[in-house]
């Protein structure tokens, strides 16, 4: 069998909707629309989840922070969406304890932290984990900048580790619902005549051949092309539609005192930062840089992953991180509402739909803004304004962690024996794909090749790739890798675990020598341009930075 077709079959000439751009939004908006029981094709230009979508901070929160700017509505919104994700997808979406580490110098004061932190807990409802334990306070408090009096505070949000499995469900769901999907495809240009947009002109990334399909509505969910799609189409809008913002990370090993728990505090600029655990590291950010570049080509500059180095070596003194032990840092352009006078912190986090009959291209919507926690009821949003009827979410009462581990606990003993695979294989298969683990399962148990770990120290197994090819549209290595079984975002993931992936995915599903080289050669450059490398500078981190 050969899994990753590079020819596939031609696109039908006309849907009535026409989703551009493949991130959580646009999966959304498609899957609502297939389920409103409209013929929607979704098409993205690299693969599901690859742009902004797999470039955040991975928090699915109501946005503590925005209570500071008013806007209490948001918020509100927000943790009713985080709500439904926790119920819906509890393998993918986790509460998670953060501490609030307030220093002696910050501008906020106490008490209004405090009255903050009252009302986003009467707002988000009751409690899913218990309370970060006073010991865990404490030790923090140790570590955090020797000889100053922090006051630590706990709140609770959410937390995706991988909002490209959302992503990749949701995209199941979508095709479910009669969808049609298509990764590595471009928009060369929305086809406008008339005052009115009727179609588009699509490239195959993967074998060059371009067709024309037409569309009763185009939907433009690019997040921070948005405005480039409008370009090259010679749709002119009043102003920019996006102000792009760029924010980058830094994937820092567990370091000697790194929290436990979420850490939310204040850079020594007073900007908020996060140090999250992550995928067994430790995630930094992010920084707020106003980025009118391609957000294709995105990279964190030199001085951000010194700004986010230093914070962290400010914050934790005795940690003794130096830059060399950044496992690597990742940037993603925030498509924020063009706010040329706001600064970026100010700029709302809200999602906006802008209707381009205003400028002369009728029956074609972009979508601006909005968060990962909140691309379900943007979907709505969106269906709904292009007359697509949208079932109703109910918010239900969410179990607690308590009673939801334990179902956790079994289904993994479950599928450990209906896969013939570790317990540690199937928790990470239950933890990476909810409701598809028993046929990754029996198709492990099938064969000794489909249940091989991907490299030597993954628990990930040949099966999910393979799954990954046969039924969630990935094309290439980087779409398996990167985003369907993301292994590759580990940190101790190698070029070797690279080349040995390659070949054990490429023996289940049929490659030949050549096809396993140039799937090699095109995933690591996709992994070398996501993953920067910090190399070390000349100067020490602290001189440059200060
Ligand atoms: C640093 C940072 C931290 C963040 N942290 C959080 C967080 O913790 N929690 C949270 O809820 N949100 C967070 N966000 C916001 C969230 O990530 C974004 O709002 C969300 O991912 C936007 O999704 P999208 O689908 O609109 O855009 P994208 O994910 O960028 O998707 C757009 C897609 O369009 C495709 N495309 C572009 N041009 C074309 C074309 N011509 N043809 C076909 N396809 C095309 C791109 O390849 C891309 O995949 C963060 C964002 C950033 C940058």
């Amino acid at each position: 069998m050969n899994l990753s077709l590079k020819e596939r079959p031609r696109l039908e000439d006309r849907y009535q909707v026409l989703v551009i751009g493949g991130g959580i939004n646009g999966v959304a908006i498609a899957r609502e629309c297939a389920r409103a029981g409209r013929r929607t094709l979704l098409v993205e230009e690299h693969d599901f989840g690859s742009g902004t979508t797999s470039r955040s901070t991975r928090m699915i929160h109501g946005g503590l922070r925005y209570l500071e700017h008013g806007e209490i509505g948001l918020v509100r919104e927000s943790l009713r969406a985080r709500k439904h994700l926790l119920r819906e997808h509890p393998h993918l979406v986790q509460p998670m304890q953060f501490l609030l580490a307030i220093s002696p110098g910050s501008r906020r004061s106490a008490l209004a932290v405090r009255t903050g932190l009252w009302l986003y807990r009467r707002l988000g409802g009751p409690k899913l984990r218990g309370s970060v334990s006073e010991m865990e306070k404490r030790r923090l408090e140790q570590w955090l900048d020797a000889g100053q009096r922090w006051s630590i505070l706990d709140f609770e949000d959410a937390q995706c580790e991988f909002p490209e499995r959302l992503v990749a469900e949701w995209l199941v769901e979508a095709i479910q619902a009669g969808a049609v999907v298509r990764n590595h495809a471009r928009v060369l240009a929305v086809n406008v005549t008339h005052g009115k947009a009727l179609g588009v002109l699509l490239r195959d990334q993967l074998t060059g051949k371009e067709q024309r399909v037409d569309a009763s509505w185009i939907i433009n969910a690019t997040g921070p092309w948005a405005d480039r799609v409008c370009q090259r189409s010679s749709i002119r809008t009043s102003r920019p539609m996006v102000g792009g913002v760029r924010g980058s990370h830094i994937v820092l090993p567990r370091f000697a005192g790194a929290p436990t728990t979420a850490l939310y505090t204040e850079a020594p600029d007073h900007r908020p930062i996060f140090v999250v655990p992550w995928n067994d590291q430790i995630l930094v950010g992010t920084t707020e840089v106003p980025d009118s570049g391609d957000p294709g080509k995105t990279k964190p500059a030199s001085d951000e992953i010194d700004y986010l180095l230093h914070s962290v070596k400010r914050l934790f003194p005795r940690a003794q991180i130096s830059r060399n032990e950044i496992h690597y840092a990742f940037a993603g352009v925030r498509p924020l509402p063009f706010s040329p006078n706001q600064k970026p912190n100010g700029i709302t986090r809200r999602n906006f739909l802008h209707d381009h009959a205003e400028d002369g291209a009728s029956r074609m919507i972009s979508v601006i803004g909005g968060k990962l926690t909140t691309a379900a009821e943007l979907a709505c949003e969106c269906a709904q304004k292009i007359g697509a009827p949208t079932a109703t979410r109910k918010v239900l009462a969410i179990a607690s962690v308590d009673s939801i581990d334990p179902i956790l606990d079994r289904w993994v003993l479950e599928i450990a024996e209906a896969g013939g695979v570790s317990e540690s294989t199937a928790r990470g298969i239950v933890e990476w794909h909810g409701k598809r683990s028993l046929d990754i399962a029996r198709m492990a148990l099938s064969s000794a090749v489909l249940r091989a770990p991907l490299c030597s120290h993954s628990e990930h197994i040949v099966a999910e790739a393979v799954d990954a090819f046969s039924n969630e549209c990935a094309a290439t290595l980087g779409d398996v890798l990167l985003r369907r079984v993301p292994a590759a975002l580990g940190g101790c993931w190698s070029d070797e675990c690279s080349r040995q992936a390659a070949q054990r995915i490429g023996a289940a599903v049929g490659w030949n020598e050549q096809d396993m080289a140039a799937e090699l050669e095109s995933f690591e450059a996709e992994r070398a341009a996501f993953l920067q490398k910090t190399v070390r500078m000349d100067l020490p981190v602290e001189t440059a930075a200060d």
